[in-house]
């Protein structure tokens, strides 16, 4: 299949304009999603950075809450940042009682894992060979990586030294950090391609199943 991917951004709450200006920037059409009819259009979606638990209230109250979870397990790739990975973790450390997740990416995830008292700060990140500036704000790190986790990422010197901030575990991607805030765009284009891949192996296996219908 060829033409642009349409890559969604969960659109509740949290910094969604600069993730659709830095997809549209890796060649995809960036949409807003806020509907489950959105949701079913897209080939890939972001999840934001933001505030992971009204985020998820929002989601649950727009009815998005078990469409997200459905989406995941169908295979739609999901790149969460900050929130976003906070999101799509299997299990969180320091939230709040009950908090729900959309789940799926199988790490255990600290939230406001830097110290409270660290609003925001510019560091490091390994990523892999190669370093690049990373935005923290507010951010969660990965305490626990399940065998089937890649880890891509580590904080390299400070505070969080070699602690885990990016992961990938098939088409699902996560960063603590927010590189939608820096000019560097090597994490939404490695997003947009994960998406590209994902849909032609979608499109492959519909051909494939359109020529054995045909025989
Ligand atoms: N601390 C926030 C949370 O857990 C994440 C902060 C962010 O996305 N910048 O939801």
């Amino acid at each position: 299949m060829s033409g642009a991917p349409t890559v969604g951004v969960l659109a509740l709450q949290g910094d969604v304009r600069e993730h659709l200006a830095a997809l549209t920037a890796q060649g995809a059409t960036a949409v807003p999603v806020r509907r489950p009819e959105e949701l079913a259009a897209v080939d890939g979606l972001v999840l934001p950075g933001g505030e992971s638990t009204t985020i998820a209230k929002l989601a649950v109250r727009f009815g998005l809450m078990d469409p997200l979870r459905a989406a995941v397990r169908a295979g739609l790739p999901v790149y969460g940042s900050c929130a976003g990975m906070v999101l799509l973790a299997d299990r969180l450390l320091a939230a709040p009682a009950g908090q729900e997740t959309v789940g799926g990416l199988d790490v255990t995830v600290r939230r406001n894992a830097f110290g409270r008292q660290v609003d925001s700060f510019e560091s490091t990140v390994r990523l892999g060979g190669e370093a690049v500036p990373a935005v923290f704000i507010r951010a969660p790190w990965v305490e626990e990586a399940g065998p089937g986790v890649e880890v891509l990422g580590r904080v390299v010197g400070g505070e969080g030294d070699g602690k885990i901030v990016a992961v990938r575990q098939g088409d699902l991607l996560a960063t603590s950090f927010h590189p939608e805030l820096t000019g560097d765009r090597r994490v939404h284009a490695l997003f947009v391609d994960i998406v590209r891949d994902a849909r032609e192996r979608r499109s492959g296996a519909v051909a494939g199943d359109e020529r054995r219908a045909d025989t």
